[in-house]
C-alpha cells in the first residue's frame, strides 16, 4: 500500500522504502530510497493549479545502503549505486566498531538480496537526547 512516507522497494520488495519530499515553488522533488538495499527512485513534478506533471524520473539499482550516526548526533540514510570499494566498506565498519550507531548493507549479487555487513538497523533509537532522556 502506498502511503505518504513509505512505499514498496522496487528491488528487494522491502515495504518501507523512505520517501523524502522537497518543494521549490511550483516544482517538487520526491526521492524514494530503500534503507535495506539502496534502490532509489527520483521524480520531479511541476504543479500548476490542481494538476501535477511528472517532468523527470530516474531509477537507480541499489548496491547496498548505510546509516552512520556520530556519538550524540543524527544522520540520514545513504545508498550505494555502484558496488562500494573495499576501502569505503572498511571505513564504515571502523566507525561502527568505534561506537558510531548505524548499519551497513551490501547487495549480494549471488543471492539476489541485501546482506547486513555491520551494525544494526534497529539501533537508531539508542541515541540519547541532550536532555538525558
Ligand atoms: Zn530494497
Amino acid at each position: 500500500m502506498p502511503s505518504e512516507t513509505h512505499e514498496q522497494c522496487g528491488q528487494c520488495r522491502f515495504a518501507y522504502a523512505r520517501i523524502d519530499m522537497e518543494c521549490w515553488g511550483e516544482t517538487s522533488a520526491r526521492r524514494v530510497m530503500c534503507p535495506i538495499c539502496g534502490w532509489t527512485k527520483y521524480e520531479e513534478h511541476t504543479s500548476l493549479s490542481a494538476s501535477s506533471t511528472l517532468t523527470k524520473r530516474n531509477e537507480k539499482r541499489g548496491y547496498g545502503a548505510y546509516r552512520l550516526i556520530p556519538p550524540g548526533g543524527f544522520s540520514g540514510y545513504n545508498a550505494f549505486h555502484a558496488p562500494p570499494a573495499d576501502g569505503v566498506v572498511s571505513q564504515i565498519r571502523e566507525l561502527l566498531d568505534k561506537g558510531w550507531k548505524g548499519y551497513l548493507t551490501v547487495w549480494d549479487e549471488g543471492k539476489g538480496r541485501p546482506r547486513l555487513l555491520a551494525g544494526s538497523p534497529l539501533q537508531k533509537f539508542d541515541v540519547s537526547s541532550d536532555d538525558g532522556e
